[in-house]
């Protein structure tokens, strides 16, 4: 499984970091420790909702696509605009 590093990099700003933007989420925090006072420790967390889009995390620059698959499509396609070299 290559790294989001190797497999991206902003045509626009050459950054390698990727996001999911996501709407109409709901978050799943499961609760490992909770003290008298209300302090919370929290296991890893869960989340469902619907993709947008991708994006550049330091510009903005978007991939318009909505599931990783097609991420992972776009991002292997020979005329994908952003490999790193
Ligand atoms: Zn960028």
């Amino acid at each position: 499984m290559p790294e989001i590093k190797e497999m991206f990099e902003c045509p626009y700003c050459g950054n390698n970091c990727l996001e999911e933007v996501m709407s109409e989420v709901f978050l799943y925090n499961p609760i490992t420790h909770l003290e008298k006072n209300g302090d919370t420790v929290y296991g890893p967390r869960n989340k469902e909702g619907q993709i947008v889009q991708f994006q550049c995390v330091t510009c903005g620059w978007t991939i318009d696509v909505q599931s990783t698959l097609a991420l992972y499509k776009y991002l292997t396609s020979p005329d994908c605009p952003c490999k790193p070299e």
